[in-house]
């Protein structure tokens, strides 16, 4: 059930029917204020709309105040034993400060922090984790996970209401997908407070975001979740805001920027596809508009499923057509395919978001399409010749696949970069 309840984080609405917001987390030591702000600046870049950085020591609160002043996007402080340094966050200016009650030192210490957010008008994270639940529930835990996470928010929740504070968003985290699942489901129809999604500790990049997109996409497709966070293996904390914009463009919940469709393909392919979908992919990169670009292999079944795309390109041999909408504009040799997309695609925005239609040329274009797609017409020949490729496809695939289930160990700045961070690489 969606959450009714809003609150605000900078000037960032959450929860009460308001887009589904992008949080990440800077992986740098907050107290070195360059390295943070330039991962601030990157996350931003990316689409992040909040972002989050860890507190744990003195300095590092004094570097908030900076950060604060700095940062294009609202800051959350997360702090975790510490209720001193939650109220020096507060009092830092940070935008909003998580929490867990069940680790800041009794009931008492919560209500200290919550005095001086309610003074400040600052509003909380509060939350709780699989790993840290308070001993009262370990039994349940063991029993029943899922209830013992509900119920363990659920006390948080009372305790806030109690303290007679409702600016605050809840999350709870865990490590299980299924358990994530089913605690969110259950309170979100026990609670009206916004709630903030996360699979924690997903692992690395590949598994960390297919079991995000799992978790996560369960949820918001059935309408829970106001922020979500994606937690990856990676000190590139602009992966996540990536991974996290694909599951929302996925849902359609929320736009950002071209989306690109491409087939699979399979044996009919008869040019380099891979490099084509490559290249279109960096050039969408600049383009800001949530246009739908499709690339098919080949016209077996015309334009087909990428109909309803803005524009797209399906490929033979030699030769291959630009389309919009599902009408041809033109055939073109394959190797300028791209090309002319590209100059399709910015002629119709400089026609105002207008596609122009050269009747001579689409007619060449549907012509070639009817006769590529009567050419799917299969000869033994043809068959096993394709049948050969197809093959010969197949084991280059696996070789990539290989690579990239198998992450190479060695580590270079570029890929892991530890520059600002409280450790250094031997
Ligand atoms: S569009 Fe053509 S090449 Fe791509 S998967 Fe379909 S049949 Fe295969």
């Amino acid at each position: 059930m969606a959450s009714k309840r809003q609150i605000h984080v900078g000037g960032i609405p959450i929860g009460g029917g308001a887009p589904v917001v992008v949080q990440t987390m800077t992986k740098t030591e907050t107290a070195n204020l360059a390295a943070t702000m330039d991962q601030i600046l990157q996350v931003a870049e990316a689409g992040a709309d909040i972002v989050r950085v860890a507190v744990p020591r003195e300095q590092d609160v004094e570097a908030l105040k900076s950060i604060v002043g700095k940062s294009p996007i609202p800051v959350i402080a997360d702090i975790h034993f510490n209720h001193t340094l939650a109220i020096k966050a507060i009092e830092a200016g940070a935008h909003c400060v998580r929490i867990n009650p069940g680790n800041i030192g009794g009931e008492e210490k919560v209500a200290e922090v919550v005095k001086v957010a309610t003074e400040h008008g600052t509003p909380l994270r509060v939350g709780v984790n699989s790993g840290s639940l308070p001993k009262h529930l370990r039994q349940m835990e063991y029993d029943n996970p899922v209830e013992a996470l509900v119920t363990a928010a659920i006390e948080t929740v009372q305790l806030m209401e109690r303290l007679d504070f409702e600016n605050f968003k809840v999350s709870m985290k865990s490590t299980s997908v299924p358990n994530t699942i089913a605690s969110n489901r259950l309170l979100s129809q026990k609670i009206p407070y916004p709630l903030h999604l996360g699979v924690t500790e997903a692992g690395t990049k590949w598994s960390g975001s297919l079991k995000s997109a799992v978790g996560l996409g369960t949820l918001l497709a059935d309408g829970i979740g106001d922020t979500i966070r994606i937690s990856l293996s990676t000190f590139h904390a602009e992966e996540e805001v990536k991974v996290a914009w694909e599951i929302l463009k996925a849902l359609k919940l929320r736009e950002k920027g071209p989306v690109l469709i491409a087939c699979p393909t399979c044996g009919r392919l008869q040019f380099d596809m891979d490099r084509v979908v490559a290249e279109v992919e960096a050039r969408l990169e600049a383009y800001a508009d949530p246009i739908e670009v499709s690339v098919l292999g080949c016209a077996v079944n015309g334009i087909g499923e990428a109909r309803h795309a803005d524009f797209g390109i399906t490929g033979a041999k030699d030769m291959g057509m630009i389309y919009s909408k599902g009408e041809p504009l033109k055939k073109v040799p394959t190797e300028r395919l791209v090309d002319e997309l590209f100059a399709e695609i910015d002629r119709y925005y400089a026609a105002g978001k207008k596609v122009e239609r050269d009747e001579e040329l689409a007619a060449q274009a549907r012509a070639w399409l009817a006769e590529n797609e009567d050419a799917t017409a299969m000869t033994p020949e043809k068959l096993a010749a394709l049948e050969a490729q197809a093959a010969a496809q197949d084991a280059e695939a696996q070789d990539v696949l290989g690579t990239m289930l198998t992450p190479a160990v060695e580590m270079d700045e570029a890929v892991s970069p530890v520059a600002g961070r409280r450790f250094t690489r031997g």
